[in-house]
């Protein structure tokens, strides 16, 4: 028989010994010149850390090595555990996809705090190659637990946490009922996004003169508010953008946006009074209204115009 290097086997055969270990070498040690178990000691599969130190929210189970919180996929501790490991010392060879690992965790590693929580323990990570299930490795790593409140949650028990205020004006009291259901549109919108994604509520709502003022938690949550309320009703919108600090631990600026919405006072069929003429409400685009007059004269003005207190609504 003829062998890969073009040798009849038995030419080459009594040659073949482990250059490590001097174990004859088998025909399935073509390992250059190692037996398998050599090979892999002096090549293994995978390298990592020997330690990992993982920050893990009491509130919510969220993970973080550093800054950057990340929302587990289920909230069991054992699960976290996996899924930190997974994204924080396996995350390249998981991308190429070659090796199966397998993780476990040693109970007898165990290290609880005085409040219970587990503090430290160590993970026994387990691969094989996919393509040859003689080729595996394994490793322990200590992991360390650092129990903690995330940013959003220490927020949210915090209470006062807001970035984002939205402002809703109606001009008068015809327009109390309009407001009332924009705020329970609105409710039942943040309610849905917040199921969705746990950064995004309504932190406090207060009551204005004609009107409200929602403090939300981000400014995301403004941006979805504002073209939520944009599909359904016409109104003035003004933005403005205050600069009140620096993020103590990211040293960034922080901004508190505020986007104030007044809402037209007109609908469509409306009559109105205008420099002696009455005009009916034709139509009402993005940021025009079109009006027409009672000798079919047409009208056309900004929302901006209906603010300014000299318009007479007539009732018909
Ligand atoms: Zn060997
Ligand atoms: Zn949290």
């Amino acid at each position: 028989m003829w062998n890969s290097y073009g040798f009849k086997d038995d030419v080459l055969m009594p040659n073949r010994f482990c250059a490590i270990c001097g174990k004859t070498l088998g025909e399935d040690d073509p390992h250059f010149g190692m037996c398998l178990e050599c090979y892999l000691k002096e090549h293994p599969l995978f390298e990592l850390l020997d330690h990992l130190s993982v920050n893990i929210c009491i509130d919510c189970g969220s993970f973080s090595k550093k800054e950057i919180w990340i929302e587990p996929v289920d909230n069991e501790l054992f699960s976290i555990i996996k899924q930190a490991v997974q994204r924080f010392l396996l995350k390249s060879f998981l991308k190429r996809d070659n090796i199966d690992f397998d993780l476990s965790l040693n109970e007898e590693s165990f290290i609880y705090s005085s409040k219970d929580l587990l503090t430290s323990l160590e993970v026994v990570i387990q691969g094989i190659l996919k393509k040859d299930y003689n080729i595996k490795h394994q490793e322990t790593i200590k992991l360390n637990l650092n129990h903690m409140l995330c940013k959003n949650c220490s927020n949210l028990r915090g209470g006062t946490y807001f970035l984002s205020i939205m402002q809703l004006r109606v001009k008068d009291e015809e327009q109390i009922n309009l407001l009332k259901q924009v705020l329970d549109e609105i409710n039942n919108f943040a309610e849905q996004t917040f199921e969705n994604d746990h950064k995004q509520y309504i932190s406090k709502i207060e009551d204005q003169k004609y009107g409200v003022d929602l403090y939300l938690s981000t400014h995301e949550l403004l941006n979805y508010l504002i073209k939520f309320l944009k599909s359904k009703y016409n109104f003035l919108l003004k933005r403005t953008k205050k600069l009140v600090g620096r993020d103590k631990q990211g040293g960034k600026n922080l901004y508190r946006f505020k986007a104030l919405i007044k809402f037209l006072p007109l609908s469509k069929n409306d009559i109105i009074f205008i420099k002696g003429q009455n005009f009916s409400v034709e139509n009402i685009t993005k940021n025009k209204v079109i009006l027409k007059g009672e000798n079919n004269t047409k009208l056309i003005k900004d929302y901006s115009y209906f603010f300014n207190g000299k318009i007479i609504k007539k009732k018909l």
